[in-house]
């Protein structure tokens, strides 16, 4: 038989899997092998994706087809750096394509940030997305005030969970420690709070729309805070951000409503940095610094005024960017938060490009765009692997032994099929699209010890 090309791919997320496709179209023959640390695909869209948007949520669906391409074979649970190396990788196939997303956050560092219930919006999203690492989080919504910090669309999200009648989560793919949580829950005012204007909000209009649409749930906006300097004007008079001139369009139509009554409230404010945070075990209050804008047109920068302002706060979420992590082998440039690459080839220590390497969508280009951008990325990062591919290593195929070790336990496509019909059906009872398996051990004791590699 002719040797054909065989990629490694680190990441089954859309970046990872959106590699996938790119890499089956350009080279039909190929074999794609697709390692994922966690037993089931789709990363950011099973795990970050809000519950609430469903048409978003079935990018799964999508991803799903590409897994079960012929060619293509899903290796879950398997954590590279620690049961499989990069290098063994690198050494084993043609190239390797990172995709492994970013998988920490921006720290909200100021004193109290500690406290319970204060968490970071990887951890508080997870939670309710039911992912492994934060399904036993254990949020307190017994209070009630709340204080979501950032002004981007993961902060929206986190609103729009904390806010929407249980009902309508109750219908979503929520996870049911989540569900039970939030039926529970007290709150009844939200504050999401930036440190920039109105002017530099990184939501887009779409979503903010979503989010002054809500059913019975009041948003408001002081008018005050839409009052623009003339930097901000500029900007705006410039319309290279269209979504800016349409954000404070809708902001200025909440403006007018007043202060709204109908259910959960949420508030939105502008300007103000979060200091201090206070409390005995719990966040009980936040203390936050006002803060003026200075620095030219597009690069202006949040400076504390001197004042300050307090807000009840019982639970704080801070949603300030997600940033990449380093994945033992591959150079990392920790002040980006992203792998050095040129075009996805990556870059190593000593400036030059490590042949066979690439990566891809949030950990090439750091944590922004919606889930297509990967998919654009991904194109990209594969005619720049085709351009550069030698013939065929061929011969052996190494890693599919070392995943036989002891203690790798590896999840198979199949395996990850089983795994969804069992949540479909889970959720097919109480009238939901699935009931998600939330823990690691459950889902392999699920599958039982067998480990088949088949070629497909
Ligand atoms: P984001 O859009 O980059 O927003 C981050 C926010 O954090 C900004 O308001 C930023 O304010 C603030 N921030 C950053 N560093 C800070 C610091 N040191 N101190 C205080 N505030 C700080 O990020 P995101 O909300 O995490 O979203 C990530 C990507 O996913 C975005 O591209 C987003 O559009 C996308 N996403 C899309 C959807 C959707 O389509 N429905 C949903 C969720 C996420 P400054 O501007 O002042 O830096």
């Amino acid at each position: 038989m002719e040797p054909v090309h065989r990629f490694a791919i680190v990441g089954s997320g859309p970046s990872g899997l959106f590699a996938a496709e790119a890499l089956k179209q350009a080279l039909p023959a190929c074999r794609v092998d697709v390692f994922e640390r966690l037993p089931v695909p789709f990363g950011l869209v099973r795990y970050g994706v809000a519950p609430d948007h469903p048409k978003l949520k079935s990018t799964a669906d999508v991803l799903a087809g590409i897994a079960a391409l012929p060619g293509v074979r899903f290796f879950g649970n398997v954590t590279i750096g620690r049961d499989v190396q990069v290098a063994d990788l690198h050494a084993a196939y043609d190239a390797v394509i990172l995709a492994c997303g970013a998988q920490g956050e921006r720290p909200l560092d100021i004193p109290g940030a500690d406290l319970g219930n204060a968490f970071g919006a990887r951890a508080f999203v997870g939670w309710y997305n039911g992912h492994p690492d934060f399904a036993t989080l254990k949020p307190d919504l017994s209070c009630e005030e709340a204080v979501v910090f950032g002004h981007g669309n993961v902060a929206l999200d986190i609103c729009r969970i904390l806010a929407l009648p249980v009902d309508t989560l109750a219908r979503t793919d929520i996870a049911a420690h989540a569900l039970d949580a939030l039926a529970d829950s007290r709150i009844s005012r939200i504050r999401l709070v930036g440190r920039r204007g109105p002017a530099q909000a990184s939501f887009t209009p779409k979503e903010l729309r979503e989010l002054a649409g809500l059913d019975g749930i009041a948003v408001d906006v002081a008018p005050a805070d839409l009052e623009l300097g003339p930097t901000c004007s500029a900007e705006l008079a410039a319309g290279s951000n269209p979504a800016t001139g349409k954000n404070l369009e809708l902001l200025r139509k909440l403006a007018e409503r007043g202060p709204g009554k109908a259910g959960a409230a949420i508030e939105i404010r502008f300007l103000l940095s979060p200091n201090r945070v206070h409390g005995t075990r719990n966040c009980e209050r936040l203390e936050l610094v006002v803060n003026r804008l200075e620095g030219a047109p597009f690069a202006q920068r949040a400076e504390p005024t001197g004042d300050s302002i307090e807000f009840g706060c019982g639970l704080l979420v801070s949603a300030i960017g997600f940033r990449a992590t380093a994945v033992p082998g591959v150079p990392f440039d920790p002040r980006q938060a992203i792998v050095p690459n040129q075009a996805g080839r990556v870059i190593g220590p000593d400036g030059a490009v490590m042949p066979g390497m690439f990566v891809t969508g949030w950990y090439r280009r750091g944590p922004s765009g919606v889930i297509g951008t990967n998919r654009a990325d991904a194109s990209e990062v594969v005619a720049t692997l085709v351009d550069s591919l030698e013939p065929p290593k061929g011969g052996r195929e190494a890693l599919p032994d070392r995943l036989l070790a002891p203690g790798v336990r590896h999840v198979s496509l199949a395996d990850w099929q089983r795994l969804d019909a069992i949540e479909r059906e889970r959720g097919h009872v109480t009238g939901r699209p699935r009931d998600k398996l939330c823990a690691v051990p459950e889902m392999l004791a699920r599958l039982g010890d067998e480990r088949a590699i088949t070629e497909t």
